[in-house]
């Protein structure tokens, strides 16, 4: 054996789940110079070690391509574990606790900002400025929740933007207001913007430590390759421009442009000019963000027929179209003939379709380009428009952790959507047994990054992770284990435009893997989510380790 046919890194005694199109298994790989140059049985790979040779042994454990996030938001997640971060608190006291500590360690802070609160642990999912303001009452304070989709403020806050009774709501948003039309402290959607352009602009330092921090949270979870689901030019993109120049962005990465509704095609020509200013040869510009809806809980989710009322009497209120239906038509086109990845933001059944319009539109004016629209979070779709995923090459970008029946969905959905459309609700197998192509993503911080909880309850529909004992969620959509973890690495693959890179274990690619500390196949080792990563590797190096990789 000469030194040049030996490999840098081997590992042997896995379970290689390689994906690759016949979903084949494997015991060995080998990767050198950042490739995998072998992939096998243990006897056809052990000869490919020297002395030089780094090798892990796989002891049974599962090996798979480097896991992707179709749709995360790594450095609001950053920022958000930087600054007052409720992502790990429930309930109204606990989060007022942890508030108050926070602003007792911040005395300079000259605001209070933070978030990942749940709507559920509020009376009605709106939050109260009367109970902020006894922990801050002497700062402007700003608390997104989880979602992002509703902001909490003090009444420091709303008299600094000066928002009071007599302020109209914006056209994309709304103040939740008490009988006398006074603002209580809940800002939906484009309200939120009435209080935040007051808050001082995050430094690019401050970016630039996000970044990194969702990074390595990303890492640790075996994630490898993501798009990042809103890039706005002095925000998310300072720090992917910053951190790749510094060659410290691992990740590879597409950015989605974000797209601002309140400007028409005249800002296609800055996106153009960010694309080829900012993309390097891990960061690509390429994808424009369209956010169509709003979410379901605050009923600003586009419906086709009204929400119910708590009564389950028909409401007025068919949710929101972000943008006007018509005008997505062309913006759509444009996009499309200029080699733009269109990834819309469509929670409920009309913004899905206006969607799905939206590429019909785009394949007739310019034919079937290669950009691979996707739609995320798809919560409700039509039953009539599940084969238009296929028919028009639209991939499903699935938030598949959002499936369980808890209190968000039990409580502030079921009522108002009433029983038909509850049953089309992340209708995953309906997808893929349509021929739909899955790509699956957390929409981190909203939800946890960690993709094997994800797979668990796209596998169950259900998951006792949170402590509670959920009913499984419409089981008749469950997927299997294996169409999981596609969703997670060659869906991801394909949606970012990188199956030619990594996705699959197969010679050539990347050695982009990640290393479970358990064989995930087997029933007898427990549930999906008590497993663990141990070890995430890009290009052959590690990205990720912990001690067990080696024990
Ligand atoms: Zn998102």
């Amino acid at each position: 054996m000469t030194s040049d046919r030996s490999a840098d890194l081997v590992i042997l005694g896995a379970r290689i789940a390689t994906m690759d199109p016949a979903r084949s298994w494997a015991s060995a790989l080998a990767v050198r110079d950042g490739r995998i140059v072998a992939v096998g049985a243990d006897s056809a790979i052990r000869p490919m070690t020297s002395p030089g040779t780094r090798v892990i042994q796989g002891r049974g454990r599962t090996v798979v391509p480097g896991f992707g996030d179709a749709h995360v938001h790594p450095v609001h997640a950053g920022q958000d574990q930087l600054r007052c971060d409720l992502h790990t608190t429930r309930s109204l006291p606990a989060y007022l606790e942890v508030i108050a500590a926070y602003a007792a360690s911040h005395p300079d802070e000259t605001w209070i900002r933070g978030g990942g609160w749940s709507m559920d642990d509020f009376v009605g999912g709106v939050p109260s400025r009367v109970d902020l303001d006894r922990v801050v009452p002497d700062r402007p304070a700003l608390l997104s929740s989880r979602d992002g989709h509703t902001a909490w403020v003090n009444s420091r806050a709303l008299e600094l933007a000066g928002v009071t009774s007599r302020t109209p709501d914006p056209e994309d948003g709304r103040i939740d207001r008490d009988h006398a039309g006074e603002p209580v402290g809940g800002l939906q959607e484009g309200a939120i913007d009435l209080v935040e352009r007051h808050m001082p602009a995050t430094t690019r330092d401050e970016l630039v430590e996000a970044l990194r921090l969702g990074q390595a949270e990303l890492h640790s979870l075996g994630i490898t390759n993501w798009q990042d689901a809103i890039v706005e030019p002095h925000r998310e993109e300072v720090s992917y421009v910053e951190l790749a120049g510094r060659g410290e962005l691992t990740a590879r990465v597409v950015g989605a442009l974000w797209w601002e509704r309140s400007r028409g095609a005249e800002q296609i020509e800055e996106l153009v000019e960010r694309r080829s200013r900012t993309t390097s040869d891990r960061y690509r510009a390429t994808s424009v963000k369209i956010m169509q809806d709003g979410v379901i809980e605050n009923f600003t989710a586009g419906v086709l027929e009204p929400y119910l009322d708590r009564d389950g009497r028909p409401t007025d209120n068919r949710g929101l179209s972000q943008v006007d239906p018509e005008a997505l038509k062309g913006y759509v086109t444009t996009l499309d003939s200029l080699g733009f990845q269109p990834h819309f933001h469509a929670l409920a059944e009309r913004a899905v379709r206006e969607a799905l319009d939206a590429v019909e539109a785009a394949r007739r004016a310019n034919g079937l380009s290669d950009t691979r629209p996707h739609i995320a979070h798809i919560q409700v779709i039509h039953p009539d428009d599940i084969p238009r995923f296929r028919e028009l090459n639209v991939v499903a970008n699935a938030q598949p952790l959002w499936a369980i029946q808890e209190g968000q969905m039990e409580n502030l959905t079921i009522p108002f959507l009433g029983p038909e459309r509850t049953t089309w609700q992340y209708p995953f197998r309906s997808l893929l047994k349509a021929g739909a192509t899955l790509a699956m993503g957390s929409d981190w911080s909203v939800s946890t990054a960690n993709p094997l909880l994800e797979m668990e309850v796209a596998v169950n529909r259900t998951t006792n992770a949170y402590g509670g004992n959920y009913p499984v969620f419409l089981p008749e959509q469950r997927i299997d284990l294996m169409d999981a973890i596609a969703g997670f690495t060659a869906g991801t693959a394909w949606v970012n435009h990188l199956e030619h890179e990594l996705g699959s274990i197969e010679v050539g690619k990347t050695g982009d893997f990640t290393v479970i500390d358990r064989d995930l196949f087997d029933r007898g080792a427990g549930q999906i989510h008590d497993a663990k990563v141990v070890g995430t590797f890009i290009d052959g190096r590690p990205v990720y380790e912990d001690p067990a990789l080696d024990a």
